[in-house]
Formats: structure tokens, C-alpha cells, sequence
């Protein structure tokens, strides 16, 4: 038998513990010793009843995802033929459930007769988070312990229970206090005192509330109503009603079949490929995952405004206690304030405690100079985005800071080696690009300098992990990975109001093929100061690079989005609803007929299509310049800080599909798979210029004269 599985016998109980760190994935080392014991057990006439238990962390965490997609996944004995045998037993079997149950784990558990769970335990079925449902009997046994409602629950949201919430549930038998394994030795022990066999959950029916035909109408309606599209709840559904109507086996084939649909459907492999792109953004090639790391125990803040103050919850809210830095008084009473009042926010949702928030304010210290910061071990500088500005801190960082301190920095867009130079320690900066607001986004891109250390690195990806962040590494250049690409999508969606769209038609085009909001509406959200000072920027840097000047006309009127209620749209007191707005209309049309632009129906086709390429082809700009470290990195970066859709595959049948299913291909593969989607007659990577063309839309206005086609990507 496999190390991973341990076999023993005590008084007539007989005892498999499941070793397979971390998480006793049911991998191919583990699945046949729990069979081969099973059959010893079954086998041994001094064994009466059967405990199957993992380590305290993990009963088991399901399906080994080191095995997905190999041959050892399908090996025999698989998980459902594990099933099988549990229901063939004839001494009953009891799961022994510590830290968690989850997916094939939980299923696992269900095959047992009976359960016992440590007090803390998650039980949970969350495949539909990867959109596929659970595969091996879980969608047939659940309904029959629990009944079709909270089964349906726990399915189609993917949401655990605790072993308190199980046993009120019939999930679980017995919450055991002490010792788990004692205690479940115990309750096997019981078991065969009072006589009691296997009782399998096969052989139970499904409860169902009120008259199941209804019940299930019900059910599929509001599926179809909170799915947005997901194919896997409703399927899901469709495997409840079966365990409801039909005999176990017919329920299960049932399961197969559905489970088949789903898991060649665009929208799993879409979030199976986002489930292993997010545990590859810590792998970097030149930093071993044994890199030693810095003690992070204390941080600082510098600049406690709108970034300040949501890193600074992103910190205490983890426990590490903080302290922020400002020029004034005032600005630190505001920035406390506000934190306050956001930690507020969530009490009176009831979704923080009060105790909680009072916990979390009292780790938040202030200080008006950076001698009270001496002894962070990091400091994230957030101030206005000047380099004298930033230059200035850091030379005063370097002065005070203790030696092994990590000083990181929140530029947006700004030169991280520039920043690192004027320190006498430029192994010790990097940077630490949040994204607002900082609290709540899952995005962090770590920003590697040309100098930075190894362990400052490897420091920084496990402080992002800690406080609940996707860190993805980015090399140092003009917007890094997010940003760089969003300028080019922006610039796009400018030209598209040039030739005719108006901004609702361009947000909707792109938020009904799944983007959370269009260009122009988070454009207002996020300020349209910020892109107008990166493009006057830009009109002195770059003179070749095109842009059209509509947004500067909505800018220069100081229309900045929502935080002046007005920006490409109009915004009421205290609403964030974008309202058309009949005075940008007639901006966008002077600007037009100023410059002579002829304009013409334009498809929400094409508008897809031209800002999304506009994303890909930078996207390809940047692996080959290795800015990112891999294709999937890429897609982090859109899925977690600038709503992309994570099942855009499935919902568009245009060709923007092949951005998505070739993203993650080296990026030559993905360049000529590009292009080939794009057409021809398209330019899609910088680095391939285009066929000289015919222009039918010029703007004189323009620094230089426009060039693009229908479609073309500029
Ligand atoms: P902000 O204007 O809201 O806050 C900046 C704060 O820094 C102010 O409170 C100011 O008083 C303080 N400050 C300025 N100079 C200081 C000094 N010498 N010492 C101490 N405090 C000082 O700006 P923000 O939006 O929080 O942006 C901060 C940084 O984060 C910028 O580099 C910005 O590019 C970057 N950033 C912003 C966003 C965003 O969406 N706002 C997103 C990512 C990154």
C-alpha cells in the first residue's frame, strides 16, 4: 500500500488516515490504498466498523490538482468506483471530518454511512465555482441527506457549511469536541453496540418542499435569474430534480451526462484556466518558492488619501498593525475618518462586527513625520504622483528607515528604478500598485525593479497573499501591466465616438459581451483627470502617438466623471448611475464636424471587437518584452482589476473568443492566433506595421494624420 495511506486496526475498528499534504487532494497515490483498505477491512472478520480520516487541516480538499488533466486523474479505482465500494460494504463506514470536506472530498464523505466532524470543519460542493458540478454522486447523495433546498444552496452557490450548520443538517452526526479521531473511533464503537449497519445514503429519498413540480419551477426561475448566464447552476438544478424523480443510478447517470456538457463548455474551461492562473502569479522563475522571506510585523503608510487609506485597511484588516504618515493634521483626521466611516458602512450591513472594526481601528496609528516609522519592516509610500514628490520621500526613507526595511511605492504609472536610485538601497524598493478601492480589489502588481532583491520580492508576493491579494509581478515600464494595456482600450473607445457611436452605445456594446462596465462609464468612475494628464503627457512624449482630443474637451470643462457629477455622463446626488447627458452629445458632435469627420453606423461587433484587440495586442506587446511574466499572469491582472469577464469565451461567438483561448500560448502562438482573428487586413501587434491602406477617416486635429480602417486597430 501507498505511504499516503495508513491502515490499522484498534479493537475492531478499522482505522485509514489519508496522507496526502497539503490538502489530501484524491490523487492517484491515495485512491487505491483507501480501496485496498477498504477491502481489508471488509475482508477481516475481527473488523466491525470502518473510520476513514485525514489530517486535522484537511479531510480532504477533493480532486489532486496537480493530476487535472493527466492520465492519473482517470486511473483506476476513481472516486466514483470508491463510491460504489462504500455503498457495497457491508460493516458500516464512518468519516472522521477535520479542517475541511470539499468537493470529491465531501463526496467521499457522503459514500461513508455515516459522518463525524470536528467542531471548525468546512463541509462544502464549490465545483460550480469552476463551472462544472459535482461529479461523483455529490449532486445525487447531498438532496437525500439534507433535502433539495439547502442542497440546492450549497450547490449553486458553492458556499460551505460548518459542522454546526451540518449537523442541523443531517450532514453530519456527531460534532466531536476532543480528540477527532478518538471521538469517531468511538461513534463507530456505538454504532456496532446498538446494531446498527451501513446506512447508505443511495437508499434514502430526496425532500422536497411543497409539490415538487413547482418547487422545481420555482427553483429554475430564480437560477436563471442570479446565473447571469452560467450554465453550471442550472444544470446543477437539473441533477437535483433527477435525485427527486429518478431511481440512484438513473440520477447518477444524470449527473455524468450533464457533467459532461459542462466540462466542454467555454465558461469552465474558462474558470478552470483562472483557478490555475492564480495559483501560477507566485511562481517566479528566478526566485525559488524557498526564497527566505523578511518578517513583516509592523507596516507604514505614507499619504493617508484615497490609496493611503485603502491599504491601510488591507494591512489592519489581517492584523498588521500600521502606521500613516501625512504632511498635516488635518489630512490624517480625514483619512482616519474615512476609514472609520467605511468600516461603519459594513457594521450596519451586519457584515463586521463592531468589536471587529474597534479591533481593526485601534492598529492604525498616525504620525505627522517619518521619524515615528523608523522600525516599520515595510513602508508604502501613496502620495500624489509626482516623481520630485515621490524622490523627495524616498531620499527621506532612506535616511530614517531601519536597515532590512522594504520600501515600496504606489506609482501608478511612475519609473520604480527612478524612485530606487535616489535611495542608497535600491535592493530594498519596489513597488506595490493597488488598485482603488485598495480595501476591496483583489489586484496587487508587484512592481520588480532592476534592482530589486530577490527576498524583497518573494517578501512582497507573500505580504499580497496574506492580505488577500493576486500579486502578479510586473516588470518596470509606462503603466506596467493593467495600465499600459487600459490606455490603448481607452484610446480606442475615444476614436469609436469620433466615428460615430455614442458613449451609452460603446458601454453597453461591451458590458452585454460581459466587461462589468463600459470605457466612458469607468472612465468616470475612476477620474478623467487622470487619463487627460497621462495624454498631455503623452502629447509631449510621444508626437506620434495618436489620440483623439474628444476626451479633452469633456476634461477641460472640468467634468471629471463622478466625483463631479458629471464626466461623459450625468450623475445625481449621491448616485453613481451614469444618466445620458444631451450636452456631451453635442460635444462629441462639434468636435466632429470641426475636424471634419464623416461618421457611419458602427456594430456593437466592432465595437468589441476594436477594444478588445486593443487590449490583446498590447498584451502580446508586453510578454515579449517580458514585462509579464507569463501569458496567464496577464489575465489576472484584467479578471481581478478591470472586470473581465471571466467567462467571455463562452459569451461572445466572435472571434474576440480566440484573445481569450489564446492568451495563455506562448506569445508567438498567440500573436499569429491573433492576428488570424483579427483579420488580415488587420495590425495587431506593434511590432507588425500595417499594409498601407486607403484612410476613409482622417482628424486633421490630430498631431498626425489617422490612418485606421473599419475595424483596424491603430
Ligand atoms: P490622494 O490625493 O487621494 O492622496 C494623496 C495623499 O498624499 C494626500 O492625502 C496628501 O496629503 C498626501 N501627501 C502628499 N505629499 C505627502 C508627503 N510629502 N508626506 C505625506 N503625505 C503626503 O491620491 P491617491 O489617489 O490616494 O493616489 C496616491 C498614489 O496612488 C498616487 O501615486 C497614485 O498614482 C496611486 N494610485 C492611485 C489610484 C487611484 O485610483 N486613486 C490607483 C492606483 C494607484
Amino acid at each position: 500500500m501507498s505511504d499516503a495511506v495508513n491502515y490499522s486496526v484498534r479493537d475492531g475498528i478499522a482505522v485509514i488516515v489519508m496522507n496526502n499534504p497539503p490538502v489530501n487532494g484524491l490523487g492517484s497515490v491515495l485512491r487505491p490504498g483507501i480501496a485496498e483498505s477498504m477491502h481489508k477491512a471488509e475482508a477481516d472478520p475481527a473488523v466491525q466498523a470502518i473510520v476513514i480520516i485525514g489530517s486535522a487541516k484537511a479531510f480532504s480538499g477533493g480532486a489532486d490538482i496537480r493530476e487535472f488533466n493527466t492520465p492519473k486523474s482517470t486511473m483506476s479505482p476513481t472516486l466514483p468506483e470508491i463510491n460504489d465500494m462504500q455503498d457495497r460494504l457491508k460493516k458500516p463506514m464512518v468519516a472522521a471530518i477535520g479542517g475541511f470536506a470539499l468537493g470529491g472530498g465531501l463526496e467521499l464523505a457522503l459514500g461513508c454511512h455515516y459522518r463525524v466532524a470536528a467542531p471548525k470543519t468546512q463541509l462544502g460542493l464549490p465545483e460550480v465555482k469552476l463551472g462544472i458540478l459535482p461529479g461523483s454522486g455529490g449532486t445525487q447523495r447531498l438532496p437525500r441527506v439534507v433535502g433539495a433546498t439547502e442542497a440546492l444552496k450549497m450547490m449553486t452557490t458553492g458556499n460551505t457549511v460548518t459542522a454546526d450548520k451540518g449537523k442541523a443538517l443531517g450532514l453530519v452526526d456527531e460534532v466531536v469536541e476532543g480528540d477527532l479521531l478518538e471521538g469517531a473511533i468511538a461513534y463507530a464503537k456505538k454504532l456496532v453496540a446498538e446494531g446498527k449497519g451501513p446506512r447508505r445514503i443511495r437508499d434514502l429519498t430526496v425532500k422536497v418542499d411543497g409539490d415538487p413540480q413547482a418547487f422545481f419551477a420555482a427553483a429554475r426561475a430564480q437560477i436563471e435569474k442570479e446565473s447571469r448566464g452560467y450554465p453550471a447552476p442550472l444544470q446543477i438544478l437539473g441533477c437535483v430534480e433527477a435525485a427527486a424523480s429518478l431511481p440512484f443510478d438513473e440520477g447518477r447517470k444524470e449527473e455524468r451526462r450533464r457533467f459532461g456538457i459542462l466540462v466542454e463548455g467555454n465558461e469552465s474551461k474558462a474558470l478552470r484556466h483562472m483557478f490555475f492562473a492564480e495559483r501560477q502569479t507566485s511562481k517566479i522563475p528566478d526566485v525559488p518558492e524557498d526564497t527566505p522571506v523578511r518578517r513583516i510585523e509592523r507596516a507604514a503608510v505614507i499619504g493617508a488619501g484615497t490609496m493611503g487609506g485603502g491599504i491601510t485597511m488591507s494591512m489592519v484588516n489581517v492584523g498588521i498593525p500600521v502606521t500613516m504618515v501625512e504632511m498635516k493634521q488635518e489630512a490624517l483626521d480625514r483619512g482616519l475618518a474615512t476609514i472609520a466611516k467605511n468600516y461603519a458602512s459594513t457594521v450596519s450591513k451586519g457584515r463586521l462586527k463592531q468589536e471587529e472594526m474597534d479591533k481593526r481601528m485601534a492598529l492604525i496609528g498616525t504620525a505627522l513625520g517619518m521619524e515615528a516609522i523608523k522600525d516599520a519592516d515595510i513602508v508604502i509610500e501613496a502620495v500624489f504622483e509626482r516623481m520630485d514628490v515621490k524622490q523627495d520621500i524616498f531620499r527621506k526613507l532612506d535616511a530614517v528607515m531601519k536597515p532590512g526595511a522594504i520600501l515600496a511605492t504606489n506609482t501608478s504609472t511612475l519609473d520604480v528604478d527612478a524612485i530606487a536610485a535616489v535611495t542608497s538601497r535600491p535592493q530594498d524598493v519596489i513597488g506595490t500598485h493597488f488598485f482603488s478601492p485598495a480595501n476591496v480589489m483583489r489586484l496587487l502588481e508587484v512592481v520588480r525593479g532592476k534592482a530589486t532583491a530577490n527576498d524583497v520580492l518573494a517578501t512582497t508576493m507573500a505580504l499580497g497573499k496574506k492580505i488577500k491579494k493576486v500579486p502578479v509581478v510586473s516588470g518596470v515600464c509606462d503603466g506596467f501591466i493593467g495600465n499600459r494595456m487600459i490606455e490603448k482600450y481607452g484610446q480606442q473607445s475615444l476614436f469609436l465616438l469620433d466615428e460615430g457611436c455614442s458613449p451609452q452605445q460603446v458601454d453597453a456594446a461591451v458590458q452585454a459581451w460581459g466587461m462589468a462596465m463600459g470605457p466612458l462609464t469607468m472612465g468616470d468612475m475612476a477620474g478623467l483627470d487622470i487619463g487627460w494628464e497621462i495624454r498631455k503627457r503623452r502629447y509631449q512624449e510621444r508626437p506620434d502617438f495618436v489620440y483623439s482630443k474628444v476626451g479633452d474637451r469633456i476634461a477641460e470643462l472640468g467634468r471629471y466623471g463622478q466625483k463631479t457629477g458629471k464626466g461623459w455622463y450625468l450623475y445625481e446626488a449621491g448616485s453613481r448611475k451614469p444618466l445620458p447627458d444631451p450636452l456631451v452629445d453635442k460635444i462629441i458632435e462639434d468636435y466632429r464636424r470641426e475636424n471634419g469627420i464623416k461618421t457611419r453606423a458602427i456594430s456593437d461587433a466592432e465595437i468589441v471587437e476594436r477594444l478588445i484587440y486593443a487590449l490583446v495586442n498590447e498584451g502580446a506587446a508586453i510578454l515579449e518584452e517580458g514585462i509579464a511574466l507569463r501569458a496567464s499572469d496577464i489575465d489576472m491582472v484584467y479578471l481581478t482589476g478591470y472586470g473581465f469577464p471571466p467567462t467571455a469565451a463562452g459569451r461572445c461567438s466572435m472571434p474576440a473568443r480566440w484573445a481569450w483561448t489564446r492568451w495563455s500560448r506562448p506569445s508567438r502562438d498567440f500573436s499569429r492566433a491573433t492576428r488570424a482573428a483579427c483579420g488580415s487586413s488587420r495590425r495587431c501587434l506593434k511590432n507588425s506595421p500595417p499594409k498601407a491602406r486607403p484612410s476613409p477617416i482622417t482628424t486633421p486635429g490630430s498631431r498626425a494624420t489617422r490612418t485606421h480602417t473599419r475595424g483596424e486597430l491603430p
